[in-house]
């Protein structure tokens, strides 16, 4: 059901960002640009109250607003989006850190990568457990490990020696992501697939995301999952890994995905859109949209991503119904949820 569904809405709504979503590009770069997500999917407006659709915009609005003024008083590209993803993880409303979705055991493992485009650094971690702010790790990883990704107890191991904040699992719980994950077990109990039932049409994916551009011109990206409810055997999704989830080279753009994670790592996602860029010449709206609106869909891969090229032009395509983003630069704010939300 699911890849006719992306191809038909792929076809209804050719480019599934609204105008005000996509600026038009521009080589006069703006002093800074910032963009963000907390994940895309089957999110309609009939399924929302006002209550808690205002809550979203409230969240992803204060989102903003940390990794601006950041920006706007000089602050680094890299800081920028490691304090505002470290926000959406404190967030419950958004899958990471708090409010992570459930394992198929009731765990909650967290996943997190950050890339510096100045430097091509990255760090990344994936199955922490312990860990309060996963993306604060990651950044740990790449400046003060030898290594790009570590997974496990040997991340926490790390996470420990580095100082960072451990909490216990209640910090993760949310009655939501519980309830999500005790309705899949028993539809999957009474159709008996293995593993994920990412055909269910209820399915959210809640990774949240952060691309910014600074004033010196660097890029950096960030993202951080607790991946998808019901994942087992320490599955890993495409948000740990940089080209797959996270991706940022100064020479063209900063991007952070959001979806069906084993597409993303098979199709090298936030590495494809950087390479349509640098090897094919195209503009960020052209290489992100050929990504999330043509190949993804052809695949059959639900998702979306945000980006930032080096312009300061910003793209935020998704081909599911929905996507939490919003993108500040200098006099500029805007927070969408729904496909045509204006
Ligand atoms: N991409 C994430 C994963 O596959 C899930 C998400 O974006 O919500 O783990």
């Amino acid at each position: 059901m699911r890849f006719p569904t992306l191809i038909l809405l792929a076809m209804q709504f050719a480019h599934c960002q609204t105008p005000a979503d996509k600026p038009g590009d521009t080589t006069a770069r703006p002093p800074y640009a910032l963009a963000i997500h907390g994940g895309a999917g089957t999110i309609l407006k009939s399924e929302i109250t006002p209550e808690q659709e205002a809550e979203y915009r409230a969240a992803l609005d204060s989102a903003l607003t940390i990794g601006e003024t950041i920006l706007r008083n000089g602050g680094t590209a890299l800081d920028a989006v490691t304090q505002t993803v470290v926000w959406l993880e404190n967030c419950p409303l958004f899958n990471a850190g708090r409010g992570a979705v459930f394992t198929h055991e009731g765990r909650n493992e967290l996943d997190a990568s950050i890339m510096d485009g100045s430097t091509q650094a990255a760090g990344a971690v994936g199955g922490v457990t312990t860990v309060k702010n996963p993306v604060l790790l990651a950044r740990a990883v790449m400046e003060k490990s030898p290594h790009v990704m570590l997974t496990g107890k040997g991340a926490e191991q790390f996470a420990l020696e580095n100082g960072l904040d451990t909490v216990g699992p209640d910090w993760f719980f949310t009655q939501k992501r519980w309830d999500a994950l005790q309705k899949t077990l028993q539809e999957e109990k009474a159709k008996a697939p293995q593993g994920m039932n990412t055909k269910n049409p209820d399915h959210k994916f809640g990774t949240v995301g952060c691309v910014a551009l600074d004033r010196n011109g660097n890029l950096a990206a960030a993202t951080s999952t607790g991946g998808m409810t019901n994942k087992r055997w320490n599955r890993l999704g495409d948000t740990p890994v940089v080209g797959a989830g996270t991706y940022a080279s100064n020479d063209a753009c900063a991007v952070s995905c959001t979806g069906h994670g084993e597409y993303f790592i098979r199709y090298a996602v936030a590495h494809d859109v950087w390479a349509r860029m640098v090897y094919g010449g195209v503009s960020l709206h052209e290489a992100t949209e050929a990504v999330v609106l043509k190949k993804l869909v052809e695949k059959g891969g639900e998702g979306g991503l945000i980006a930032v090229d080096k312009s300061g032009n910003i793209a935020m395509p998704f081909n599911s119904e929905g996507m939490y983003r919003g993108y500040a630069k200098p006099g500029e704010r805007r927070i969408s949820i729904y496909r045509h939300d204006e």
